[in-house]
């Protein structure tokens, strides 16, 4: 067989048409004549219903002036947190990239030193990066990090201009310094060392 006989077999039947062509407009059902009376009825009954709903009160929003309240449980973007002295929360356990399903985190750890102090612990993320393209937003990150560092906050606004724009970087995910501590390292002074006792932030 041809390429032209396969492609005419190919074609797709036409559906039985509902009127055949020399049919009408259905006849009015018996007993019923045109009226105008009952024509600006019908009319009326129909503006009623556009009045009442132009004067009752809006259900829609006028996004993105006026954006719906999330919910407290709302998984959105991620933040990397600081504690109040300025000291970066993550100490680079990598337990955070071990719990996520689709391995989008990834975690590079470097030794703190007396001289570049930069989370309590032994160790922090100097490399953290997530790629949101891949990420559920499932929440198995904030779980399972032993001092949560890394949270998902309310932001659901994510589009972006390219593929490379969704890798999210830590200086992109990292809380800005509290306004003293940014103060205090201008100056020229280094982050006080961090408390045993300094507790996570409210709400987390
Ligand atoms: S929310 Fe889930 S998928 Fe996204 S980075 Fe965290 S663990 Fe991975
Ligand atoms: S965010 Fe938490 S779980 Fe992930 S590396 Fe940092 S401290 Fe560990």
């Amino acid at each position: 067989m041809s390429d032209e006989e396969q492609k005419g077999d190919a074609r797709p039947e036409h559906p039985t048409p509902l009127r055949g062509p020399n049919e009408g407009v259905p006849a009015r059902p018996e007993g019923k004549r045109p009226s105008v009376a009952a024509d600006i009825g019908a009319l009326a009954t129909g503006l009623k219903t556009t009045l009442g709903e132009f004067f009752s009160p809006a259900v829609t929003l006028e996004y993105p002036e006026d954006k719906s309240p999330r919910s407290e449980r709302y998984r959105g973007r991620h933040y990397l947190r600081r504690y109040e002295n300025g000291l970066e929360r993550c100490i680079g356990c990598e337990l955070c990239a071990a719990a996520c399903p689709v391995g989008c985190i990834l975690v590079i750890a470097a030794e703190n030193t007396d001289e570049n102090r930069v989370s309590p612990g032994e160790r922090y993320a100097k490399t953290y990066e997530i790629n949101m393209l891949r990420c559920i937003f499932c929440g198995y990150c904030e779980d399972a990090c032993p001092v949560q560092a890394i949270v998902l906050g309310p932001e659901y606004e994510l589009s972006d201009t390219s593929r490379e724009k969704f890798i999210y970087t830590k200086e992109k995910l990292l809380e800005p310094l509290p306004p003293d501590v940014e103060a205090r390292l201008k100056a020229g002074s280094p982050h006080p060392p961090a408390s045993p006792g300094t507790s996570p932030r409210a709400g987390k």
